[in-house]
């Protein structure tokens, strides 16, 4: 059984593609990144996913289930979690408090409080342990942005689709973030998704990649095989898509 399976997947806005037949398969605990330049469809894509939008026509199968046309909080229940590209997270809240928020709305009226070991071991994951009670406003741009994939981990999701975590970030904030990522992904057994447009940080990650350009996936594969493709070359490079890659 493929963990997440999208077949044949069109979105249309008037006459723009923005999905225009994505097929794309993730085995359990892999980690896949989504590169493409601005405005290729790679949001459009998570919003298929996650219920946030419907689909035209296609199918999404998520653990062997139909998902297509569900609602997205009845998706996100089977055990997906997203991160916008916009950070979301309470700033007068201390990193501790904003950890336990999820857990409140996950675990309803028998089990308010989210467990001190999985709220410690999500501090630790995300490298705010001596930061817990700080107020979230105070953290940098890079730990705000490692809070919500906390507060996403208090969800213990099965997958997590990642929007270009690294938007803003500085090099060592994103070298981090690559690591953060494979510590979700190697401990946890989590699956993830992430969309980047920057190649640099593609190449950290290091995992198996989709190029997308214009609602397509115009190549799959690993990162030399992508860097080296002529297409891709000229996608990033070139002058034919407007713009920043
Ligand atoms: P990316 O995330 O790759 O930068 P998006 O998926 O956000 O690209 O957008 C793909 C294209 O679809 C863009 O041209 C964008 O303007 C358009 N688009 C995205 N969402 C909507 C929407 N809800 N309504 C109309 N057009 C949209
Ligand atoms: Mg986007």
């Amino acid at each position: 059984m493929t963990f997440l399976d999208i077949s044949l997947v069109k979105k249309r806005f008037g006459g723009l593609k923005a999905a225009d037949d994505i097929s794309l398969s993730l085995e359990q605990g892999s980690l896949t990144a989504l590169v493409g330049p601005n405005g290729c469809g790679k949001s459009t894509l998570f919003n298929l996913i996650t219920g946030a939008l419907p689909v035209d026509s296609g199918n999404i199968t998520f653990k062997g289930e139909e998902i297509t046309s569900l609602p997205a909080h009845k998706i996100a229940r089977k055990g997906m979690g997203r991160k916008f590209q916009v950070p979301a997270i309470f700033p007068e809240l201390t990193v501790l408090e904003n950890l336990q928020v999820p857990a409140l709305q996950k675990a309803g009226l028998f089990n308010r409080k989210a467990s001190s070991g999985h709220l410690s071991e999500t501090l630790k994951t995300i490298n705010l342990s001596a930061k817990k009670e700080a107020l979230a406003e105070t953290l940098s741009h890079g730990e705000k942005q490692w809070l919500e994939i906390g507060m996403i981990l208090m969800q213990s999701p099965d997958l997590i689709l990642l929007d270009e975590p690294t938007a803003g970030m500085t090099a060592a904030e994103t070298k981090a973030t690559a690591e953060l990522i494979h510590r979700i992904n190697k401990l946890g057994k989590i699956t993830l998704l992430v969309i980047e447009h920057d190649i640099g940080f593609i190449e950290q990650l290091d995992c198996e990649i989709h190029v997308m350009a214009r609602g397509k996936i115009l190549k799959s594969g690993d990162f030399k095989s992508i860097r080296n493709d002529p297409e891709v070359q000229e996608l990033y490079f070139g002058k034919t898509e407007a713009g920043h890659a």
